[in-house]
């Protein structure tokens, strides 16, 4: 029984890592013409509006988004820059943030005749939330599992793959089920991008994930953390969002560096970012 949903979280610390890097890896990958696939294996609903109740509820994009929508005519970044000019064009009013684009949102927008989309979601409500936002023809929302719907696309026809993991962890089990995935995800695509998120929580669950990644036999692994705290002791919640990038677009490293010198010292006095490669070519 699925629990999670991410309208509860949308525009927090997190979404900002995660989207910041899927949206730099994407702009990379534009640069040529070959068509591309991208898989998005847990879509979650592709546009929250900032006002409904669950949103409301915990407001985390206040200490997430909101700070940099804030200040963002001085960001000086031109990775931020873009980012931040491809949100207002989310927005219905252009000066005012009153939604957040998830995933979906920020993958499709950019899809081009060529390339094309897989959204899988597990959730009925929030499938029926993904079903009702407008996508180009290029994508397809599928209601079933992501992981399992990922195995069998692969391999995929077109020249380039690019796929997105970023899972609840309602279950613990998922973790190694995520290693299971990119392992066999390179296997069949030795040259395919593939982004998994993982959060940084005090129990430490996602030692799992980057451990059973450095034993999978896969190359060229890179992870980046934006942490809100020095360390776990004394939190109960999430400390961090991590973001796996296998086969990282080259100059990703430091475009993000750069990017996150602006954002982190916006999320608090101790919050800071850090990268660097679990498994090197
Ligand atoms: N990727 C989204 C974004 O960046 O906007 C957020 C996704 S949210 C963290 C995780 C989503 O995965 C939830 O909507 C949940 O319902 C969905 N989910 C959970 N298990 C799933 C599964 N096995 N297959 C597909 N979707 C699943």
């Amino acid at each position: 029984m699925l629990s999670y949903q991410h309208a509860y979280h949308a525009g927090n610390f997190a979404d900002v890592h995660k989207h910041l890097t899927l949206y730099a890896v994407t702009d990379y990958l534009l640069r040529k013409k070959s068509s591309i696939t991208y898989i998005d294996t847990h879509a979650g609903r592709g546009l929250y509006p900032l006002a409904t109740k669950e949103t409301q509820r915990l407001q985390e994009y206040r200490e997430g988004v909101a700070p940099l929508w804030q200040v963002r005519q001085q960001l000086s970044d031109p990775l931020l820059g873009k980012w931040m000019a491809s949100l207002e064009s989310a927005q219905p009013q252009s000066t005012v943030l009153s939604h957040y684009p998830g995933s979906p949102w920020w993958l499709a927008q950019r899809l081009r005749e060529q390339d094309s989309l897989r959204l899988f979601e597990l959730h009925p409500g929030e499938h029926e939330h993904l079903s009702g936002q407008a996508l180009p023809k290029q994508a397809r929302r599928v209601y079933g599992d992501g992981l399992l719907g990922l195995k069998q696309l692969l391999p995929v026809a077109t020249p380039r793959l690019c796929v997105l993991i970023d899972p609840s962890y309602e279950r613990k089990v998922e973790y190694q089920e995520v290693v299971d995935a990119a392992a066999y995800n390179l296997e069949k695509a030795r040259h395919a991008v593939v982004m998994i998120w993982y959060p940084l929580l005090p129990a430490g669950h996602h030692d799992t994930l980057l451990s059973g990644l450095e034993a999978s036999g896969i190359r060229k692994i890179w992870h980046s953390e934006l942490l809100l705290r020095a360390s776990a002791e004394g939190t109960h919640g999430m400390y961090g969002s991590g973001m796996v990038v296998i086969n990282p677009p080259w100059g990703l490293d430091e475009q993000l560096s750069a990017a996150m010198a602006q954002v982190a010292p916006l999320l608090g006095s101790d919050s800071h970012y850090r990268a660097k490669w679990l498994v090197g070519e």
